[in-house]
């Protein structure tokens, strides 16, 4: 099967701000654009981007699930980065559009068409290192995706990071570009040095969050789960779990965690730790690595409340759940 991300529908959804007003969106082909090569995102990475999923079900409808929290972030980060504004009801028409024309090619459960909105600095101005671009480009991007979480039994192997960060803390709840690239090195090395699969970044010992995912500890029927500040990425997934959870009885702490505390409990038999994500969804982690010390979650096996959440994400995802938080839009 290709790598998650790799296959392109061959059109995607685009529209440009030129200073004072977006064009009309078009559909045109997705395998380039035209930039300048001054464009002010390629110098200074006024960039930013938004990753979530339209399902099929099986009466053949297709969904979107909470299109309205992704297209919010996008332009809060298009805001924070000073981005031109986009026009959020656009971003949705456009995203409508461009699912609606590819709909036949929305996989089957477990598979989904990950939908990749795109926001960028196009001004020709390499003297603005320190001001925003005027103009910019947004498009819609699709991409037939399967079962991320085809591992089976497998865990993670996290290496807890306290001294390093994943970005500057006042990015950290920007999807933008710049932030994933400034992870890569730190991440490279512990796959390489310790076998890890991600870094959990626990800056001053905070435990806060992977390059691309939020970070969730399971004690019995608490999830414990660091509160939202501006230094890391609020997930939507990370927001359906905690929903699911408190509407499954229990109890959700969204409070600071420190490395410490999480060792101690992650020893405890029972416990469980997951990642959350659009394209993990929830990803079970059995392993954490810290100071040459590898200590396993509960017994670093698959948790079944990860299990068991996971299930019920996908369930409403999929239609054989009751959507009783509204999170599924037709298109
Ligand atoms: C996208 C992302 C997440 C997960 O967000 P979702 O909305 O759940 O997909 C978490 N952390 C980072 C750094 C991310 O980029």
């Amino acid at each position: 099967m290709a790598a998650f991300g790799t296959v392109f529908m061959p059109e995607m959804s685009i529209s440009w701000f030129d200073g004072e007003g977006w064009s009309t969106a078009e559909r045109v082909a997705s395998d380039s654009i035209q930039l300048h090569p001054g464009a002010h995102v390629l110098h200074y990475s006024s960039t930013c981007f938004e990753g979530l999923k339209a399902f099929r079900h099986q009466d053949g409808s297709i969904k979107i699930f909470r299109m309205d929290r992704n297209i919010a972030r996008f332009a809060q980060s298009s805001e924070l980065l000073s981005l031109p504004a986009i026009d959020p009801a656009q971003t949705e028409a456009m995203i409508l559009d461009i699912v609606k024309h590819f709909a036949a090619d929305v996989p089957e459960p477990p598979g989904s068409m990950y939908i990749r909105p795109t926001h960028f600095g196009t001004e020709p101005a390499i003297g603005k290192a320190a001001a925003p671009s005027l103009t910019s480009c947004q498009y819609i991007l699709l991409s037939p995706v399967g079962d991320y979480f085809s591992g089976g039994d497998t865990t993670l192997r996290l290496l807890l990071d306290d001294t390093g960060m994943r970005c500057a803390p006042h990015m950290g709840m920007i999807k933008s570009g710049g932030n994933y690239a400034s992870a890569l090195n730190p991440i490279l090395k512990a796959k390489k040095e310790l076998q890890a699969d991600q870094v959990l970044f626990c800056p001053g010992g905070d435990v806060q969050e992977t390059g691309a995912a939020n970070f969730l500890l399971i004690d019995g029927d608490e999830v414990i789960t660091k509160a939202l500040d501006e230094s890391f990425l609020h997930g939507v997934t990370r927001d359906s779990i905690l929903t699911i959870a408190k509407d499954l009885g229990m109890k959700v702490s969204e409070r600071q965690l420190t490395v410490d505390e999480l060792l101690e409990r992650a020893a405890k038999p029972g416990c469980e730790a997951a990642l959350s994500g659009t394209a993990a969804v929830l990803t079970p982690v059995g392993t954490l690595i810290h100071k040459g010390q590898e200590y396993k979650v509960g017994n670093g096996g698959v948790g079944e409340t990860t299990v068991k959440l996971r299930q019920a994400l996908n369930a409403i995802q999929w239609g054989q759940a009751e959507d009783k938080h509204g999170w599924l839009t037709s298109i």
